[in-house]
């Protein structure tokens, strides 16, 4: 199998695929985010050691990490897009990094520094989880800096230990995350491909009737589309075809069947949907379109195919044309079919529209 990089991806696909990523690790990274909170808020017991004593020094740098996982938390309700969420994930685990450097400067005994940052790093790696690699990269290599800026205040009883510690923490969980993000990008792919089996014709690329119930209701059998937006249906048969598969063999007849389809794409809205209803019968869906243009447009589909060149035979095409009026889109169909069924009788290559009665 081919091998899909990220780089092959347009940028809009690229978007699609982060915010997958997103929405599939977002419950973890959640409940992750809540582990963290409640394990810092409880190394306070850890400072009570240290002091010997209750350590109400730290009972604020403690705490008050509450406050932005409040925020977090109310964040994580509304919103969805993981362009804002992981960088509040990010964000929260500086904190609680901030938030230690402040607690550890008020110890007495700063030896648990190193442990501690090693359990930051733990954190990292399931924080990644849900993020852009470039993210997950960006976040990880500030904690060196976060190292470098608290030592400052800090001072480190070992500070040279304390780089050679997580260094080498920093570099495998980023090397890590890079793995992790192209096994959920074959995933992904992976995933696409199926869907697409399944809503799509494999002779002739177009949608097959699976694509329907992608759009309608699956209880009433509805359209969903905008109240009020007009809806037009085409459904077209090709004419004597069986005479095509024998005179010229069914691969021929195969061949003019992909080229009739994607002829039918080129001559439509991109926002309109052909699909292949069954054989040689071909469905068209036009949202946005008056019943009176959907007839214009008939016309010159068949006029088309009249006048093309499949490289088999020449073919000609009958199209029924109804209007969509709400309700189960079944009722629809069998009108379009009625007209089509009309044309045929009429002589076959040409447009009709449904009549009620
Ligand atoms: P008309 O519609 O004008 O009444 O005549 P017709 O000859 O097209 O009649 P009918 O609809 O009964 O025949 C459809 C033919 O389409 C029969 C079948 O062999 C052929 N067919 C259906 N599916 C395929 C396909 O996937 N490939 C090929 N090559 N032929 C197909
Ligand atoms: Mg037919
Ligand atoms: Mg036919």
């Amino acid at each position: 199998m081919e091998k899909i990089t990220l780089k092959a991806l347009s940028k809009e696909e690229r978007k699609k695929f982060y915010q997958s990523k997103y929405d599939y690790y977002r419950t973890f990274n959640t409940g992750l985010i809540i582990v963290s909170v409640i394990a810092y808020l409880s190394f306070f017991f850890t400072d009570c050691e240290i002091f010997g004593r209750f350590a109400y020094e730290t009972v604020l740098p403690r705490s008050i990490i509450l406050i932005p996982f409040i925020v977090f938390l109310v964040m994580e309700k509304k919103i969805r897009d993981y362009r804002i969420m992981v960088l509040a994930y990010y964000l929260i685990i500086h904190l609680i990094i901030w938030c230690t450097d402040w607690a550890t400067y008020l110890l007495p005994d700063r030896q648990f520094a190193i442990p501690g940052m090693i359990i930051m790093n733990l954190i990292f790696v399931c924080a990644g989880f849900a993020a852009p690699f470039h993210y997950s990269l960006t976040a990880h290599v500030l904690l060196i800096f976060d190292i470098t800026i608290a030592n400052l205040f800090i001072h480190y009883d070992n500070l040279q230990m304390m780089y050679m510690f997580n260094l080498p923490c920093v570099c495998a969980v980023c090397v890590m995350h890079y793995m992790m993000q192209n096994v959920y990008l074959e995933q992904y792919i992976t995933k696409h491909k199926l869907q697409d089996m399944v809503v799509l014709d494999q002779l002739t690329g177009v949608s097959n009737r699976n694509r329907l119930k992608e759009i309608c209701d699956p209880v009433t059998a509805e359209l969903c589309f905008p109240a009020g937006m007009d809806l037009s249906v085409l459904l077209m048969d090709i004419d004597y075809f069986k005479r095509v598969n024998d005179e010229f063999g069914h691969e021929a007849g195969d061949k003019v069947l992909v080229y009739l389809a994607q002829q039918l794409k080129g001559l439509v809205r991109s926002t309109d949907y052909v699909i292949r209803w069954g054989g040689e019968e071909f469905l068209i869906l036009m949202p946005g379109c008056r019943i009176d243009q959907a007839v214009c447009v008939a016309e010159k589909i068949r006029e088309n195919v009249e006048n093309s060149d499949n490289g088999v035979c020449k073919i000609t095409i009958s199209i029924g044309v109804a209007p969509y009026k709400g309700g189960d889109y079944h009722e629809v169909i069998k009108n379009a079919d009625d007209a089509m069924y009309q044309a045929k009788k009429n002589g076959r290559n040409q447009v009709v529209l449904y009549k009620e009665n």
